[in-house]
């Protein structure tokens, strides 16, 4: 392995920002003057607790918590929020909303038929996943429990541009590949939760903002820990929590905090996406899948339409000092996950790989 770091596209876990990973090793063994690293410290210590209480106090910040809200710092992933969402909030009428535009919301949606009845509210799968449903297009029962969907789809490369108008039901929302990157009303949403591993930290943490008032109407046979009351009532410290992850966490929202915050982050993101989405339509090779107007600004997939030639442009990368780049194996081609992390730099030089690899072959 050589000793430079290269431009990784990885749609997950994903790059930190490198200022944030030097800082991390330089306390690594020492955080600052405990004579111990974060890793061996007891959640319950003092110097522990300052870290827990700042990282909160940071995220509440700048992603704008209004009060009656909640963050939460949990464990088991996304995925586990599949599960967690319907056995918390479905008891309520018996019945949900889901809203199926790629990958992760159908896997939700799935998981959520155990608890419940289940209304698909909408689906893009007559079109492979390419397009987000305009409100429209939802068929939303006002006697849901909630109404659920992925803002941003990994895999596919959309990514919802408005926030669906329910009429009072709350939203349940998978932020896992777009939070932080832009300002969300989080007054709109029930529950917003992510995965930390695309935008925030290492994976093993997962940030769950609910207002509070959801809480407590779990169903009688709702695991322990995947009950909200459990993890509000004890301000996430029912158990050991994913210590590391919050630490990391705390330092990336002091670099976003520099960068001019979810606002600064909406601005450069949207340049980035805008720079490869333009050199992608204007090549000769390459087609976004995604419909334009659906397009997301977090992953961007492409295709040249010819297995072969795709497969010679992700060898080519690799050479070339990028990584990451083959799309998911479910919709093959590639993908260019471009998060908070990813320099504008890093674009500019995939950008340019691009444009020559298409004059090239
Ligand atoms: C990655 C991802 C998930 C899965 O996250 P885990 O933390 O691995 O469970 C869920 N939803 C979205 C939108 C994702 O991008």
């Amino acid at each position: 392995m050589g000793n430079e770091r290269v431009y990784n596209f990885s749609a997950g876990p994903s790059m930190l920002p490198l200022e944030v990973l030097e800082q991390a090793g330089s306390e690594i063994t020492n955080y600052q003057g405990s004579g111990m690293s974060v890793m061996e410290m007891s959640h319950r210590s003092k110097v522990f607790d300052q870290i827990f209480q700042d990282t909160q106090a940071k995220f509440r910040k700048l992603f704008h918590v209004p009060e009656g809200y909640k963050v939460l710092f949990l464990q088991g992933g996304a995925s586990a929020q599949f599960s967690m969402a319907p056995l918390n909030l479905i008891g309520k009428t018996g019945k949900a909303d889901y809203a199926v535009t790629g990958n992760f919301s159908n896997i939700a949606y799935k998981e959520a038929k155990k608890y419940g009845t289940i209304q698909l509210a909408a689906s893009s799968e007559d079109k492979g996943h390419t397009y987000i449903p305009s409100q429209d297009q939802l068929k939303l029962d006002p006697e849901a429990s909630y109404f659920y969907y992925c803002a941003n789809n990994t895999i596919y490369g959309t990514e919802w541009q408005y926030v669906p108008e329910t009429r009072g039901v709350p939203i349940v929302c998978d932020m896992s590949s777009d939070i932080l990157s832009r300002p969300v009303d989080v007054s709109k949403y029930g529950i917003i939760f992510a995965g930390a591993q695309k935008n925030m930290a290492p994976a093993g943490l997962t940030v769950v903002i609910i207002k509070e008032e959801l809480a407590g109407h779990e169903l009688p046979f709702t695991p322990l820990m995947m009950n909200y009351k459990t993890m509000i009532d004890k301000d996430s410290m029912y158990n050991t929590p994913p210590c590391w992850c919050i630490y990391i966490l705390g330092l990336v929202l002091d670099w976003l905090e520099s960068k001019g915050g979810v606002e600064g982050m909406e601005r450069i993101k949207h340049g980035k996406a805008q720079m490869l989405y333009d050199v992608i339509d204007s090549s000769r090779l390459f087609r976004c899948a995604a419909e334009p107007g659906s397009r997301s600004d977090m992953n961007v997939v492409f295709r040249t339409g010819d297995d072969e030639l795709d497969a010679k442009f992700v060898k080519e990368s690799v050479a070339a000092g990028f990584t990451n780049l083959k799309g998911h194996r479910s919709v093959g081609g590639m993908r260019a996950s471009i998060y908070n992390a990813m320099p504008a730099e890093g674009v500019e030089k995939l950008c340019d790989f691009i444009r020559s690899f298409d004059k090239n072959n």
